[in-house]
């Protein structure tokens, strides 16, 4: 059974970017008599608040995006994100980085730059190495660790990998270029990377779809689905919108709101088919 799912960060109102990733998924699912799911990605508590998410989910029922079963809300499950780490850590395939922004910033610009990343610049490996003293040290000194994945060491037990795209086709995996990624962050949660592979798998979702911003980011999944003996999904990733004056349709764009465009008396039909008509090449 088709079984796919819908996973907003509520850090803002529903837009219609977002019901346009939303209204993807629940058409595949419904057209094939399958699931869908919507799982709230909230594990950022600094940017993430629960009347967003409460918004977001009268929102979804206002539009008609049904959802099947309970909403699973990250921040309820960090238990299941423990235990893969746990895993992670059994298999010497992370260490910790005691790193701060402003440290890793100072190390690329030494370094003359790195390449991007699906998180930002590709992390310079610092504390690829540490010893026991300095780790020591740093624990003495108060610093938490964030955890990173050593990713050449996690591919060399991979070997390559690939996914497939509903609208690509067969994609081979680069893994390395996405670097060290962080696997569990500073405040001991679990990275976004770690959390919806692990979620994606417990939700038995088949076809994972979203925007082709997170491209990168499969490749990362797909290692760690791997690494964890956890079943691959099938992907679609989507375009994305773009407003009027051809950048990316973004939460702070304030006009495409779902309260807004509700309180100025749109009707959902009429919300939908804004999404849909802001969608060129919508379903590659
Ligand atoms: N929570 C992510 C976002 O709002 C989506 C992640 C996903 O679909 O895997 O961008």
């Amino acid at each position: 059974m088709l079984v796919t799912r819908f996973a907003p960060s509520p850090t803002g109102h529903l837009h219609l970017g977002s019901v346009y990733s939303a209204q993807f998924a629940w058409r595949l699912a419904r057209e094939a008599g399958g699931r869908f799911l919507v799982r709230m990605e909230d594990i950022d508590q600094t940017r993430c608040k629960p009347e967003y998410a409460d918004s977001i989910l009268d929102d979804l029922a206002w539009l008609g995006l049904d959802w099947d079963g309970e909403v699973r809300v990250q921040s309820e499950h960090f238990d299941d994100y423990s235990e893969a780490m746990a895993k992670l850590v059994r298999r010497d395939l992370v260490y910790p980085c005691f790193c701060t922004r402003a440290e890793i910033a100072a190390d690329i610009e030494a370094a003359g730059g790195a390449p991007q990343g699906p998180d930002g610049p590709i992390y310079p490996g610092t504390c690829q190495y540490l010893g026991c003293q300095e780790i020591r040290r740093h624990i003495a000194a108060d610093r938490d660790p964030a955890f990173r994945i050593d990713m050449t060491r996690a591919v060399a037990l991979t070997g390559r990998l690939t996914f497939h795209d509903h609208g690509r086709g067969q994609i081979a995996c680069q893994p390395l270029h996405c670097g060290d990624v962080v696997v569990d962050r500073k405040d001991g949660k679990a990275s976004y990377h770690l959390a919806a592979t692990v979620d994606d798998a417990i939700q038995a979702v088949t076809l994972v779809t979203r925007g082709e911003d997170l491209l990168p980011s499969t490749d990362i999944h797909r290692v760690l689905q791997t690494l964890l003996d956890l079943p691959e999904p099938e992907y679609w990733h989507h375009g994305l919108l773009l407003g009027p004056d051809g950048k990316r349709l973004a939460k702070r764009n304030k006009s495409v709101s779902v309260p807004d465009l509700r309180a100025a008396g749109h009707s959902p039909a009429e919300i939908l088919a804004m999404a849909e008509a802001l969608a060129p090449a919508a379903r590659t």
